[in-house]
């Protein structure tokens, strides 16, 4: 993606206060090239996520909620954007306010997503989950195209476009 300085990532939040917008810890050393989006924790607050997604000629930023590690007999599952397959410590329910009438009723949306939110990183192979993944035919073009589909899709359910 385009490289974005910190006020065009702090403008670009659609889903929380300004306020909040203004106390984010944005990333640093962003290797921007082979970013398909940017997501981060905080790491001052590690319950807060952020994504800032391309979008059109512009960029949306979320503001998302991480919930505490799951307790489930489930012990792997798959991230909502990247499809890579994690141990279930690896991965986490992240969750958004929408951004219009609905989220100001207090309407959220979650998808389980890589806890590191490095979806760009998982795809391209520079980093591995560490359990095993099922065997893909498709080409690094076509998996950062589906990833790129699926986090649109999500942006657009809490823009509440769709
Ligand atoms: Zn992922």
């Amino acid at each position: 993606m385009q490289p974005l300085d910190a006020d065009a990532i702090r403008a670009s939040f659609v889903n929380c206060s300004r306020g909040e917008a203004k106390s984010v810890t944005l990333p640093t050393d962003v290797p921007w090239p082979t970013r398909d989006f940017l997501g981060w924790r905080d790491p001052k607050a590690p319950g807060r996520a952020y994504l800032v997604v391309p979008w059109g000629p512009s960029v949306v930023g979320l503001s998302l909620r991480a919930a505490p590690p799951a307790t489930s007999r489930l012990r792997s599952n798959m991230c909502g954007f990247c499809s890579t397959t994690h141990s279930l410590s690896d991965v986490t329910l992240f969750t958004g306010r929408r951004a219009g009438k609905s989220g100001r009723e207090g309407n959220t949306l979650g998808t389980y997503v890589c806890a590191n939110l490095a979806c760009s990183a998982y795809v391209r192979g520079e980093l591995k989950s560490n359990v095993p993944q099922p065997v893909e035919t498709l080409s690094l073009e076509e998996r950062v195209a589906r990833m790129e589909d699926k986090v649109r899709r999500f942006v657009e359910r809490i823009l509440e476009t769709r």
